[in-house]
């Protein structure tokens, strides 16, 4: 590992900086301490809040070439250290590093996008109704804004909503999730060699995180809030926001359907359930997470999601070939195993795995599920784990209605080669994303967010950068 990425400190104003209290990141898969961070409290908050609204004065006043060149710099020194970034994020969240790698690859892609979208951050002039006068529209940055993060993507979370508050002219106070602070504290290096101003960038590790976010949401120098997280915890965080009308973009929790019609190439199917199911072992909020296969190709699907399910490897990220890591922490696997033990209990079946790997204590076998139904919680909490649980179905109405029956609005898949059908469930699927015989969508050229209690804002793409911006109109005669 590359060690002068490696940074423990709280970064404020551009400066490392050390606090008393201190609190430990693990390596999930050995379970030993990478190294000690610095522990955020109130007053590292205040600090870094001071430090982003002072810098916004002058970053929200840059051309937006000025600003693009640097997300540029920023964006270089990213892909030059690709390798080393991966290895930092494996080691701390656990994931394969092929995956690490696509996971750097994949927020870089966003800092690009957002330097470029820099530049086309447009107003208009609008007829007026009497003829008298003009209507011009302007758009200004926000101003400051306060970043929550969680583990599950470190680095990618974070450069997803950076680069668009940069590029509109924000600044930012950065909350990372308490497992893996680290990816982000190597950005913050990145940044800073990247000649981003001091106070533009903050970041505040904490192993208390309320109090970080009542710091944020209790300031009225922050005027935006962008969380990505729990439903639960960004409900928290709009209700606190509402104190000081601070805007929210919330990227919360998921239960995606994923629905396969009797018209498909079966093997595509396949291949699609297992992209979007087994990614970052399951802990991805788009995460295929209820199954509903035709009853007239089921029996032929779980015979082939056997085959390659039971060819999965398990152990370290470091590994060649892994495709199975541990879970973040011991809740994760608790977890698991509640929905797995809860399905069992109601008559599911466990067809591949269903336990805890017997050479990891962390690692949750690969498992199939069948035989899943309505009053599971399996089939209605968000798993985040590797788990596969499947549900025949014999009509497109009553799959539709199914697939709806839950809160979150995420993602969904859908595998049919009926066009019409496409047009029918683009239209009836509720959920802000889906992907028609497509397991794996995000991309930093479409907008990603969800619908219902998934949230509400939307990132990346030509629509990601108003998050940020204000619409102000002048009247002019
Ligand atoms: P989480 O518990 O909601 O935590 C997310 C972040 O919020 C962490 O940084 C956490 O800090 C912080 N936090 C927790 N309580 C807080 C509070 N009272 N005030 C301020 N901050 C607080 O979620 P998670 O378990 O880390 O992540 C998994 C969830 O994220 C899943 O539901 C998943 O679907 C969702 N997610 C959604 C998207 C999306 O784009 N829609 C993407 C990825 C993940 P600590 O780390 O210190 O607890």
């Amino acid at each position: 590992m590359n060690e002068s990425l490696v940074k423990s400190r709280a970064f404020i104003n551009g400066e490392w900086v050390k606090t008393n209290k201190r609190f430990r990141v693990d390596d999930p898969f050995s379970q030993e301490l990478i190294v000690e961070v610095s522990d955020c409290g109130e007053e590292e908050a205040n600090q870094a809040i001071e430090a982003a609204h002072n810098a916004f004065q002058t970053w929200s006043k840059t051309t937006a070439q000025e600003r693009s060149d640097k997300l540029l710099a920023w964006y270089d020194l990213i892909i030059e250290n690709l390798d080393d970034l991966a290895e930092i994020l494996t080691t701390e969240q656990g994931k394969p590093l092929k995956e690490a790698k696509g996971e750097i690859q994949y927020g870089a892609n966003y800092i690009k996008w957002f330097a470029e979208e820099a530049l086309r951050i447009d107003g208009d002039i609008i007829p007026s109704p009497d003829g008298q006068k003009q209507i011009h529209v302007i758009k200004q940055p926000v101003g400051v804004v306060g970043i929550i993060t969680p583990w599950n993507f470190p680095q990618a979370m974070i450069a997803r909503k950076v680069a668009p508050a940069l590029a509109a002219g924000c600044t930012v106070v950065i909350k990372p999730a308490a497992e893996t602070p680290l990816s982000a504290l190597a950005m913050a290096e990145l940044s800073l060699q990247a000649g981003i101003p001091k106070g533009v960038i903050n970041l505040v590790p904490t192993s208390e995180a309320s109090v970080i976010g009542e710091a944020i949401t209790s300031s009225s120098k922050v005027r935006k809030i962008s969380f990505t997280g729990s439903t639960k915890v960004g409900k928290i965080l709009m209700s606190q926001a509402a104190e000081n009308v601070q805007r929210v973009t919330m990227e919360l929790g998921g239960n995606a359907p994923f629905i396969v019609f009797d018209d498909v190439d079966i093997d595509d199917a396949v291949e699609g359930i297992m992209a979007s199911k087994f990614r970052n072992s399951g802990q991805t909020c788009v995460c295929a997470n209820r199954v509903f296969i035709h009853e007239t190709i089921y029996q032929e699907i779980v015979e082939k999601l056997t085959n390659k399910v039971e060819s999965m490897k398990t152990g370290s990220g470091l590994e060649d070939d892994v495709s199975i890591t541990p879970l973040i922490n011991q809740a994760g696997i608790d977890k698991v195993k509640r929905l797995v033990q809860s399905a069992k209990d109601k008559g599911a079946k466990v067809i591949v795995g269903g336990n805890v790997s017997d050479k990891h204590n962390q690692i949750y076998e690969p498992t199939i599920l069948t035989d899943v139904s309505f009053d599971m919680d399996i089939a209605c909490e968000e798993i985040f784990g590797p788990v596969l649980s499947l549900i025949p179905f014999s009509n497109e109405e009553s799959v539709v209605e199914q697939a709806n029956a839950t809160k979150a609005g995420l993602a969904a898949y859908v595998y049919t080669d009926d066009r019409h059908r496409i047009k029918r469930l683009s239209e009836q699927i509720e959920s802000g994303m889906i992907g028609f015989n497509e397991g794996i969508i995000s991309n930093h050229m479409a907008p990603f967010g969800g619908v219902k209690e998934s949230g509400m804002g939307r990132e990346g793409s030509k629509y990601g950068i108003s998050d940020y911006l204000d619409i102000k109109y002048l009247c002019i005669k």
